[in-house]
């Protein structure tokens, strides 16, 4: 059976600890979209690893992680990653990569950089990884899949034509130097050698594992705010975060994919430009940012310091909603503890009208948020293990949100551990 731990907020919810636990009882861990532009934080017996392209399941034995086909392949990070997580004591894990996945070249980053440039203020605030460029470049039919580095002559008339495209936009739009053909190349026959082993047509080797009654998660990169269709578009990312992307970014049938678990943040942060409706600034922001996740809200691959918020019932709603959750991961619970009372954003006011549903992004723009208020619970709650004995105002919290987002939280997670968890 499939399972998907996806994100139900703007990114940076903790599905990296989740997959991290779940991956105990799974066989198979697949990345399906994304690239190395964002990062899962997870803390475990080995230390602390922020992992931005490998799944996070790298630190068991039993399990075999696999970059999909719809995963933006950035191959020196991965190698990287590899070599900095062994280096570590982790013991080498079992890794795969689909042969259809495409990959992230170096122009890429100078486009996305060259962009962000040309843009000034009116720039997406890209982690300038080249995702964009990236995954334009893979639906115009000029990407470069892994496959191809196995073939020397279609990679040598690949590079030619497209050297002739990008050399044209570099001088002549960006004022920079053109790409070396011969250099290009060469890096290429690198990245080739550095993949070569773990190279594999995955979308076999998943439905095998399927047929033998294995369990295959899916682990979701940023979240539904950030899907390119559902979310805050054009300040979102360039591939689908939703759960039945996986199916297509994984190669797997969507029937099988039976468990979504949508992970929701206790409070909302969020990186980039683009509305975020019920953020809060100053001292009240600075405080929350820094007693947030483990050691502070600041952006795992980036270091840049997330914006701050209220908890966002519309949002979140939305989030889990458009996820298609069976169930919800309620995380960062524990970070609460401090304040007296937590106003909670229950509807947005647009032109005079409240609403619960999210809306696109042109309406978004003019949305307030409409706040209840909660009382706090004024207590470290990251030591408690059973539900019941979470303060009764903790409780009332969670049940809040429970029932405005509309699907069952049946985790609730109270700490970066992977002990950190409570079930209901
Ligand atoms: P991801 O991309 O969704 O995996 O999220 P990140 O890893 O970017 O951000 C989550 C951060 O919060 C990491 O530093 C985690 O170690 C930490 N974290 C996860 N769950 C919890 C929790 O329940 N409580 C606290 N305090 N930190 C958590």
């Amino acid at each position: 059976m499939v399972k998907a731990v996806v994100g139900a907020n703007w990114g940076d919810e903790g599905k990296g600890k989740i997959v991290d636990m779940l991956g105990e009882k799974a066989d198979i861990i697949v990345r399906f979209q994304g690239g190395s532009n964002a990062g899962h934080t997870i803390k475990n017996s080995y230390g602390k690893f922020a992992l931005h392209i490998l799944p996070s399941g790298v630190f068991y034995d039993h399990t075999t992680s696999i970059i999909g086909n719809g995963v933006a392949l950035n191959i020196p990070d991965l190698i990287k990653e590899i070599n900095d997580i062994v280096s570590k004591g982790v013991p080498m894990p079992k890794i795969l990569v689909s042969d259809r996945a495409q990959i992230v070249m170096p122009y890429h980053q100078l486009f996305d950089a060259c962009e962000e440039e040309r843009l000034g203020g009116k720039a997406f605030g890209s982690t300038k990884s080249g995702i964009a460029p990236f995954y334009s470049d893979k639906y115009s039919k000029i990407g470069f899949q892994v496959s191809e580095l196995f073939d020397e002559e279609v990679l040598v008339e690949k590079v030619e034509r497209v050297c002739e495209l990008k050399n044209i936009l570099l001088q002549h739009l960006y004022h920079k130097a053109p790409i070396d053909k011969n250099e290009l190349l060469e890096t290429l026959h690198n990245y080739r050698d550095m993949i070569a082993p773990y190279v594999a047509d995955t979308a076999v080797i998943i439905r095998e594992a399927l047929e033998a009654d294995k369990t295959v998660l899916l682990e979701g990169q940023l979240g539904t705010l950030k899907d390119t269709d559902f979310g805050i578009y054009p300040m979102v990312t360039s591939s689908s975060t939703l759960a039945g992307y996986g199916a297509v970014g994984a190669g797997i049938p969507p029937y099988e994919i039976k468990d979504i678990i949508a992970v929701c943040k206790a409070y909302s942060s969020a990186v980039g430009a683009g509305a975020f409706v019920s953020e809060i600034f100053g001292e009240e922001a600075d405080e929350l940012r820094k007693r947030g996740g483990d050691g502070g809200e600041f952006g795992a691959t980036t270091g840049r310091p997330r914006r701050m918020g209220w908890f966002d019932c519309v949002a979140s709603r939305y989030g889990v909603k458009m996820q298609g959750a069976t169930e919800v991961a309620l995380t960062v619970i524990d970070v609460l503890g401090y304040l007296d009372e937590l106003p909670v954003c229950v509807g947005y006011e647009i032109d005079g009208v409240v609403t619960k549903e999210f809306p696109n992004t042109t309406k978004l723009a003019k949305a307030k948020p409409v706040y209840e208020v909660l009382p706090g619970w004024k207590e470290d709650v990251s030591e408690i293990r059973e539900y019941d004995k979470l303060p009764e105002n903790c409780r009332k919290y969670i049940e809040f949100i429970e029932k405005e987002i509309g699907v069952k939280i049946t985790m609730v997670s109270n700490g970066p551990r992977r002990e950190d968890i409570i079930y209901r």
